[in-house]
């Protein structure tokens, strides 16, 4: 393990010298280039994979809860060590209205009654087992509900169009519903509009079981005995403090009443374990569920309603809870109030060696690289800022606070938010805005993957280049993208496995199956670095907005084929967007032509390149809406939003999207000209600075 790990370091070093010495840096002139691949290369030369075990195990030695005592030590212990690292560091802290699980009884009544568990099993090795907090959802509402169940399958709007047509009706029933391809919160949100009285949500084995393959401890697959806890607030509406939406939760802030927050569940819902899952769909009679609703279990599954019925009693309390976010800032010299913004949870459901201590981890260790070099004397141009976000498990809440205390400051300086939750693995995945796509791409190229090839070459696999993906919601970046324009991207690694909010999310997990040698943390960490490092310091801010047109004319393109396939989609003439689009690209590709110009020789005009810079700076801003999307006022970005009914998937063009759907031409039009109007300024601000 030592012998590959030096070899890996080793690697880095000699591929970020050969790359650099090929490739010219989009962004640098030619001085500035060469200085910054040396800052590249021993920024990723400092980051250690053994510096990151010790942190990992560190902060996931105990359950660590957002509000308790265990995560108030994580917060003190990053908050002391990355003073030690020579940082400016403190904490941010909001009050925030949060649910406490009291007693959690989910029985299964007929044919018989069986009790189902709410906690995982004790295993050797775990540390304050009774800090484990049982299998609930937050934000869940308390209830005392009886009924038969009905199985639905994920959950989706066509499940319960199919149980339509099969005759089944889930009023006043309670839903049986399996985890995956959808958020949880979508899950409870659908099955409240067709007038279910509670919900269940289970893990089933062809998900993340047994079906995948050996379960833990033996492999990396979900056990009969283990369950998904989570977070059921419906962030599609808005995320962060259900009483405070678009306002930060600190003294002086006006509070909702509980009952006019929107974003809150009505009927009660609990996830369980498939071993306690088994007997409730056995028992099920009715209609045998299409092939598409069959899971892993050795059985046809049936969709009920009854004979199966279940007694859900969900002692659920609320109180107000402190959260407290860590920020570190290592001020640029040249433009100290430009910031480029590298964050990632702290908190976790139980353990979290992977979700989220693995990518709270990698901001941690850039953090002790980029101190290594300023006691070297090195400063970045521009400030960066590292975050450990608290709360994130109950509903991106210690981000959201922070984004809407610091909006006006954002607003204005922010170049980029880059997001890691989850880096325990051996296959690279990342996404963002298409601004940065190219940026991403490039900085894969110098980065090590732990398989020995750059990040570049095993992330693209057999094709000529990797697939970026685009953001929905479920994590960090949400209000800085979606509520402030704020160019967002996300890096990270993962490996199959069903540790997912289970208690079995711990150090054994994590060394034993998903990132042995902690070399996934490393590659993480290092490719995040240099993508901060390199908006952190170009001459010429890498954002590519000619790429992002070319993505809004596609997408536009996409509602178009919509709009021929089905004659009840709201027939509104979308061509001003292609033209509007198209402009953006024209604008945007003469700005990047001139940027390139001027960075070719070694002392660019300076007052030139601010400007471009403030342009670059201000286009994204510009693709929001003050009024927000339509019944969605706190999401006020026009191209991107989570999905309706998918909650983490992106949905594009949100604000026409939905009510193309609806056939609602109105909405639809008010939508695209709004949008027209936010190409056209950003194309006008592209020309402005060329
Ligand atoms: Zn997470």
């Amino acid at each position: 393990m030592r012998h590959s790990l030096a070899c890996v370091s080793a690697c880095a070093l000699a591929l970020a010298a050969t790359t650099g010495v090929a490739q010219a840096q989009d962004g640098f002139t030619p001085q500035h280039a060469a200085q910054q691949r040396q800052f590249e290369a021993s920024f990723q030369e400092g980051v250690s994979a053994d510096d990151m075990r010790s942190l990992n195990r560190g902060f996931s030695r105990r359950p660590h809860l957002v509000g308790t005592p265990n995560q108030r030590r994580v917060v003190d212990s990053a908050l002391a060590k990355l003073k030690s690292y020579g940082l400016d560091a403190s904490l941010q802290s909001y009050d925030i209205y949060i649910s406490r699980p009291e007693s959690i009884q989910v029985s299964m009544t007929k044919p018989y009654l069986r009790r189902a568990s709410n906690k995982e099993p004790k295993l050797p090795g775990m540390e304050d087992y009774e800090d484990v907090v049982p299998a609930y959802n937050a934000y869940s509402p308390p209830g005392d509900v009886t009924a038969p169940v009905v199985y639905a399958n994920y959950g989706l709007p066509e499940d319960y169009a199919k149980l339509d047509q099969l005759g089944v009706d889930v009023k006043g029933k309670i839903v049986l519903v399996r985890y995956g391809q959808s958020f949880r919160g979508v899950k409870v949100h659908v099955a409240e509009q067709h007038g279910a009285k509670g919900v269940i949500i289970y893990s089933d084995p062809k998900d993340d079981g047994f079906v995948r393959g050996p379960v833990f401890p033996d492999g990396p697959w979900r056990p009969a005995d283990s369950m998904q806890r989570g977070s059921i607030q419906y962030l599609w509406d808005y995320p962060g403090d259900p009483l405070t939406p678009d306002k930060p939760s600190i003294p002086g802030t006006k509070r909702l009443d509980p009952s006019q927050a929107t974003d809150l569940a009505k009927i009660p819902s609990t996830p369980i374990s498939y071993g306690d899952a088994q007997p409730m769909l056995q028992a099920l009679g009715g209609p045998e569920a299409p092939d598409n609703f069959q899971g892993g279990l050795p059985f046809k599954y049936h969709v009920g309603p009854g004979p199966t019925e279940a007694h859900l009693n969900l002692d659920i309390a609320y109180d107000t809870e402190p959260v407290n976010d860590v920020i570190a800032t290592i001020r640029g010299t040249k433009h100290p109030d430009q910031k480029v913004i590298v964050g990632g949870h702290s908190d976790a459901w139980t353990y979290g060696a992977n979700d989220n201590v693995s990518g709270f981890t990698a901001v941690m260790e850039i953090g002790r690289s980029l101190g290594r070099l300023l006691r070297k004397g090195w400063h970045p141009d521009r400030t960066i800022v590292l975050a450990g976000w608290d709360g994130e498990e109950y509903g991106l809440l210690g981000s959201t606070e922070y984004g809407e205390q610091f909006a006006k400051d954002l607003t204005k300086n922010a170049v980029s938010y880059l997001n890691m939750d989850g880096v325990a693995g051996r296959r690279f995945g990342a996404g963002g805005v298409p601004s940065l796509d190219k940026l991403i791409t490039d900085a894969s190229k110098t980065v090590p993957d732990p398989s020995g090839k750059s990040i570049f070459d095993a992330w693209r696999g057999n094709d000529a280049a990797p697939s970026l993906g685009r953001l929905g919601s479920g994590s960090d970046y949400t209000v800085f993208l979606d509520h402030l324009g704020v160019p967002g991207m996300e890096v990270g690694y993962s490996s199959g496995g069903g540790e997912y909010h289970s208690a079995y999310d711990n150090t054994e997990q994590v060394e034993r199956f998903l990132d042995p040698g902690y070399l996934g943390h490393q590659a993480a960490s290092r490719m995040s670095g240099v993508l901060a490092l390199r908006l952190a310091n170009a001459d010429a801010l890498p954002l590519r907005y000619s790429d992002y047109a070319k993505q809004v004319d596609a997408y536009v393109t996409e509602l178009q084929q919509i709009q021929q396939s089905n004659p009840n989609a709201a027939q509104v003439d979308l061509t001003p967007l292609h033209e509007a689009a198209g402009a953006w690209g024209t604008a945007s590709t003469a700005l990047e032509a001139k940027a390139a110009a001027l960075t070719a020789g070694d002392s660019p005009p300076s007052g030139q390149l601010n400007k471009i810079n403030k342009a670059l700076l201000e286009e994204e801003r510009l693709l929001t809406t003050p009024q927000g999307i339509p019944d969605r006022p706190w999401f006020r970005h026009q191209v991107y939003a989570p999905g309706i009914n998918t909650g983490y998937a992106a949905q594009f063009l949100p604000g026409l999207r939905d009510a193309l759907d609806a056939g609602d031409a109105a909405t639809v039009t008010t939508y695209r000209d709004l949008l027209v109007q936010s190409l056209r300024n950003a194309a006008n601000t592209a020309s402005a600075a060329t």
